[in-house]
């Protein structure tokens, strides 16, 4: 035999052997798109609308101070697949995907991308018109499924997942389910449907102060909202108990909102309710965040969690080492931490309609205690209801320059939305 060709011998011995640690578990990614961390059982809450996330909880790993990066479907999910905050990956509104220097730029970044370079089958089945591959510039994944209309519900996208999963054998995978079902229009899919075209001023601003101005009104909403935050947890509960059946071993499994949603807890101060994005309180910017599966350390962690944590999270899952984590401050979420660490949030691009003399949010903090909102003229609120300016109050300076400092990240020029993706916009009732 000659060297070369035992050189060749011993270059596939070493891949076998680099291939010899632990089996790269599937992974299985649920974003339960604008559910409240308050309305979820395993964070404290009694109506019993989430036994899915809740059992999930039980058995796994729950982060009490996870955040997203931004309160806006398309730049959380990017900081998710990217670990990048929106001011770094490009993606401030819905609607903009990946712009292309940024993108050609972090190619190898993406966590689609680098989990196929590690043998993984990638697949992502999405709700939403806003999350298609045209609309996000994601191209990491060979599979994306997304709805032919606006929307379609998260039972659908479940059953299309799982037809897929019974397909593929042999490799490990990795698959993104997103579901709409907690998002505006609110309510079961019938209600849903019925929602069409959705009136934009049902949901955000409310200029004249009549809309629900009655406790009953306000119920109702809350009520139809609620319905949704339950048909979200159902798709999850079927998507789980579907991928261990068929898959031959335990999955990794992470489900976690992008954002949360206001509900009426601003129409007074602001005339604002029924959304998110516009302004970075802790209803919209707070999410649930629950692992569980090999790997995932049990119970609950209290120091403070991003989304964009979750990208080195599933690039340690699949034995794939993220060298700019430490830089980029990003760690692994399968681990419990106490650690006192700050989390940045960043405010969406466009412009607010807002009452005088309410303040735009600029940006805000947390250290995974409580959170800090920066307003643009510099005045600063608590979560814990502290609040002051200038000197912060008695704030952290760390935190307080956490949040100045993805203030000044903001502020990159918007180009036209194409035609599709601002029609789908309108149908969802987005006014802008
Ligand atoms: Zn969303």
């Amino acid at each position: 035999m000659s060297w070369v060709t035992w050189n060749s011998v011993g270059a596939l011995l070493g891949l076998a052997l680099a291939g010899c640690g632990a089996p790269s578990p599937s992974i299985l990614l649920v974003t339960l798109d604008t559910v409240r961390r308050d309305h979820v059982g395993a964070y404290g809450a009694e109506s019993g609308l989430t036994p899915s996330l809740d059992a999930l909880a039980a058995e796994g790993l729950v982060h009490d101070a996870a955040y997203t990066t931004m309160p806006t479907t398309a730049p959380a999910h990017l900081s998710l697949f990217t670990g990048l905050y929106p001011s770094e990956h490009g993606v401030r509104r819905n609607g903009d995907p990946l712009p292309s220097p940024v993108a050609s730029r972090f190619a190898s970044q993406e966590l689609a991308l680098r989990l196929r370079t590690r043998g993984y089958t990638t697949a992502a089945f999405v709700t939403s018109r806003l999350m298609s591959s045209r609309a996000t510039g994601l191209r990491g994944f060979e599979i994306y499924d997304a709805p032919t209309g606006v929307l379609r519900t998260g039972e659908a996208a479940a059953r299309a997942a799982l037809a897929w999963l019974r397909s593929e054998r042999g490799r490990p995978v990795f698959l993104f389910v997103h579901l709409y079902d907690a998002h505006a229009p609110y309510g079961s899919a019938d209600e849903k449907r019925r929602s069409f075209p959705v009136e934009a001023s049902a949901y955000g601003w409310i200029d004249d102060g009549v809309r629900y101005a009655t406790e009953s009104e306000r119920g109702a909403m809350a009520a139809r909202y609620a319905r949704g935050v339950r048909s979200a947890d159902a798709a999850l509960g079927r998507l789980i108990a579907g991928a261990r059946e068929i898959l031959k071993a335990p999955p990794l499994v992470i489900a976690l909102s992008d954002h949360g949603e206001t509900l009426a807890e601003r129409l007074a101060d602001r005339g604002y309710a029924y959304d998110h994005g516009e302004f970075l309180d802790l209803e919209t910017v707070a999410i649930p965040l629950i692992l569980a599966g090999p790997g995932v350390e049990a119970g609950r962690s209290r120091g403070a969690a991003s989304i964009r944590d979750l990208y080195t999270t599933l690039l340690a899952a699949a034995g794939i080492e993220d060298p700019e984590a430490q830089a980029s401050d990003r760690r692994d979420l399968r681990r419990r931490s106490a650690v006192r660490r700050l989390v940045g949030i960043e405010r969406r691009s466009f412009g607010l309609r807002i009452r005088e003399p309410v303040r735009a949010h600029g940006a805000a903090a947390s250290d995974g205690t409580r959170l800090l909102i920066l307003a643009d003229d510099g005045s600063l609120t608590s979560s814990t209801g502290e609040s002051g300016s200038g000197n912060a109050g008695g704030a952290a300076a760390d935190l307080v320059a956490t949040a100045q400092g993805r203030l000044h990240r903001t502020g990159r020029a918007s180009a036209p939305l194409d035609p599709e993706t601002r029609e789908a916009l309108h149908e969802l009732g987005y006014a802008e």
